[in-house]
């Protein structure tokens, strides 16, 4: 069964950029964003701030946020924020819209956190508390929650004990993330299960998948069919993650809407225009799209109107 919509969630920008080798101008970035919103993307995370020194790649957080301000009354445009000190810097550049991020396991929140279990829930408590009284829209992520590279296959009531912790926060969404890209259907389906008996709202839930393996698009209609209705995705497949090296990168956005749209799924996203995008991106800074539909749907955008009518 599949919704008859899905909201889609473009990370591109943030998760994709802030995991590749090569920085990107400030000013590529910020069109970047803007294509994607004038694509139909309804929420696309804008950028990061974390430590400059920690993720070089978005240095320039405060500047991307500066140049979109007469975006963000209109667009939703979240900021991942790590710490008090990232939601002040996301407070003073407009953000209306931020997410924090946990980690399903000890040694991913140790990697990527630089504390326990028990204490990212320390870090991560005042963030959504003054956040909210901001009137900010806020999104937890939960890093690891089918497989870590450490640890191998997570247990299900560890992601559920951190979505539990992180909805009874106040938070307005959650979302679960197959961060190295292990998940198959059949466990993407008993986590959300698990979740669900646990207390956690499908409704609440987004899924965060990466292609490792090629089974993103699967994992995404196994949670479609479990009552989930919103996918992050980044254009073009960008990204990956520094702290788990055998991850290849997110989900394309082009391979879900692909995907969604030849089933009859409403986005409200224009195809076509993501995919220019991507090309767009591409020529300007060198990174090249891992993304099947985007391949396929280029090269037949890319032809003469008449030639086409014999694909
Ligand atoms: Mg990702």
């Amino acid at each position: 069964m599949l919704p008859p919509e899905v909201t889609v969630y473009e990370v591109g920008p943030r998760d994709g950029l802030q995991n590749e080798s090569r920085v990107i101008e400030t000013d590529i970035k910020v069109e970047f964003i803007r294509r994607l919103v004038a694509a139909g993307l309804p929420a696309v995370e804008a950028t990061s701030f974390v430590h400059p020194a920690r993720v070089p790649q978005l240095a320039d957080a405060d500047a991307v946020a500066a140049a979109l301000q007469p975006d963000l009354q209109s667009h939703r445009l979240p900021m991942l924020v790590p710490n008090e000190r990232g939601l002040e810097r996301a407070l003073s550049a407009g953000a209306r819209e931020v997410a924090v991020f946990l980690s399903a396991t000890e040694s991913f929140a140790q990697a990527n956190l630089g504390t326990d279990l028990a204490g990212q829930r320390v870090m991560a408590a005042p963030v959504i508390g003054r956040a909210l009284a901001e009137g900010l829209r806020v999104r937890g992520y939960i890093s690891m929650c089918w497989g870590d590279p450490w640890e191998g296959d997570v247990r299900h009531g560890a992601a559920a004990d951190v979505a539990l912790f992180l909805l009874e926060q106040g938070v307005h969404e959650i979302s679960l993330g197959d961060t190295i890209g292990v998940a198959t259907a059949a466990q993407v389906r008993s986590l959300l299960r698990a979740a669900r008996s646990a207390g956690v709202q499908s409704a609440a839930t987004a899924v965060h998948f990466h292609d490792t393996y090629g089974q993103a698009v699967a994992n995404v209609l196994a949670a479609l069919d479990e009552g989930v209705t919103v996918v992050d995705s980044a254009a073009g497949g960008l990204g990956g993650c520094p702290f788990a090296l055998s991850a290849t990168g997110n989900l394309a956005t082009e391979d879900l809407l692909w995907c969604l749209h030849q089933q009859g799924v409403r986005t409200g996203v224009d195809l076509d225009a993501v995919v220019q995008t991507t090309t767009w991106f591409a020529a300007a800074t060198g990174v090249a799209p891992q993304s099947r539909a985007y391949a396929a749907l280029a090269h037949r955008l890319a032809q003469p109107k008449e030639d086409q009518s014999s694909d």
